[in-house]
């Protein structure tokens, strides 16, 4: 496949843009770093500048937001942590601080889930009762993002 402006696994984080945290159609370069280090973005829609670490779990460093699709799939599909360490090869320490950081922002990313990759309520709901059996691997704060999108849960 060819990706002429190289590989860019951001998308936009400007809510107001019409490309808002959409891979499809986005126009997105890297553009100089923040003083902190940290790879500063800008979006040809809305001609706004962001920072890569912004955001939902999909801005980690370690997992293209493909990959990360692929778990959420996975998770959806009621695999385990070991399994999906086996179907994705990602180490399965990859995979426990990916489940953290989607509960963490587990809102914003039942968002996502429903709205840019059309999966249905109750297929998130899977997703997210998939990450709760792992839930003695979540900290306090993934666990209370998790308590937002699965009302019935309680924090261990
Ligand atoms: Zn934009």
């Amino acid at each position: 496949m060819v990706r002429p402006r190289g590989k860019i696994d951001v998308v936009c984080q400007n809510i107001k843009c019409r490309y808002y945290l959409k891979e499809t159609g986005k126009d997105i370069i890297k553009s100089g770093k923040y003083r902190t280090g940290h790879q500063r973005y800008y979006c040809h829609h809305c001609q706004t500048y962001f920072m890569e670490t912004k955001g939902t779990p999909l801005y980690r460093k370690q997992l293209s937001e493909r990959e990360i699709i692929l778990i959420c799939k996975l998770l959806v599909e009621k695999n385990g942590i070991r399994s999906i360490e086996r179907i994705t090869g990602h180490h399965r320490d990859t995979i426990g601080r990916l489940l953290e950081d989607l509960a963490e922002h587990a809102q914003k990313m039942n968002d996502y889930l429903i709205h840019d990759l059309d999966l249905a309520q109750y297929e998130c709901d899977e997703l997210w009762s998939t990450v709760k059996k792992n839930r003695k691997r979540l900290s306090t704060t993934a666990q209370l993002g998790l308590k937002k999108v699965m009302p019935g849960s309680t924090p261990v």
